[in-house]
């Protein structure tokens, strides 16, 4: 399981941090992991092709994790998709693309599989391959949003490793039944403990309560994301968090990280001339 990191930055994409978005090639099973704005530009930076992409699934409706999904999927069809593309996503997020295509005059020339989410408890599994299963979980935040915990499939590894994405949420103690146990535990981590106010209201978590459930969680591993663009530099983030739980990773965009090995982190090097590279 690889996990490449196409966005790592909240709300606003500023400086070396653009907004969420994450993929995950599970043994060639390709993943995207919510789609914000600039999306398509971080995965041709990091050679994965977007053809090779058929399964979206985004965690809620937020532009920073969202608004990439209509250029995205525009360029699928104008380098010449003819693949169905399956998209999992809160209610709404058809009504939104549909309606942007139609009143727009632009088209798609190929099949979305829709799946919308619409649930506000428990855990629903949402893909299953030979691959991996992929279920989703209601996490806390201002409008529906989902978590995905991630299992890969392959039984003959003795022991199947497992991601877990959560982002944006609230801290409550109700996330854990979804969270245990990862060999990777995605949270977010918008503001330091200093912020426990505003992340509160905003619901949001801090970097002490993000390390604090990866311990309760039982997690192998913590990967903090979903920065604030006032953290320039985020050694105070990784400080907080780790007096909580000791295996702490920063995200970083263009960051690479094998799930379930130690951890151990490499960034991408663009290819040289990629402007005029039409990598689709
Ligand atoms: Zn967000
Ligand atoms: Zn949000």
């Amino acid at each position: 399981m690889t996990l490449t990191i196409l966005g790592s930055g909240a709300a606003l994409p500023i400086g070396a941090r653009r907004c969420s978005a994450q993929a995950l090639n599970i043994g060639g099973f390709k993943l995207l992991i919510d789609c914000a704005e600039g999306t398509q530009d971080r995965i041709r930076y990091n050679h994965l092709r977007l053809q090779t992409l058929g399964t979206i699934i985004i965690s809620h409706l937020h532009g920073d994790h969202f608004f990439g999904l209509p250029g995205l999927l525009s360029t699928m069809h104008l380098c010449g998709r003819t693949d169905p593309v399956t998209i999992v996503a809160p209610r709404g997020a058809r009504q939104v693309i549909e309606t942007t295509f139609e009143l727009t005059g632009n088209h798609i020339g190929f099949d979305i599989e829709w799946h919308e989410l619409d649930f506000d408890q428990g855990m629903q599994r949402i893909l299953e391959n030979r691959r991996c299963t992929v279920d989703a979980f209601p996490i806390v935040h201002s409008v529906p949003t989902y978590g995905f915990r991630i299992t890969e499939a392959n039984r003959a590894a003795g022991r199947e490793r497992t991601y877990v994405y959560c982002c944006d949420t609230a801290y409550t103690d109700d996330l854990l039944p979804y969270i245990s146990g990862a060999d990777l535990l995605c949270l977010e981590c918008t503001f330091a403990n200093e912020l426990a106010d505003l992340a509160r209201d905003r619901q949001h978590l801090t970097a002490g309560q993000a390390g604090r459930l990866a311990a309760l969680a039982g997690a192998r591993q913590l990967l903090l994301t979903h920065i604030s663009a006032r953290y320039r530099e985020p050694e105070v983030l990784i400080e907080q968090a780790s007096a909580e739980f000791e295996n702490v990773v920063m995200a970083a965009d263009n960051m690479r990280l094998e799930i379930g090995s130690n951890p151990q982190s490499q960034e991408c090097q663009p290819k040289k001339n990629e402007a005029q590279q039409p990598d689709c």
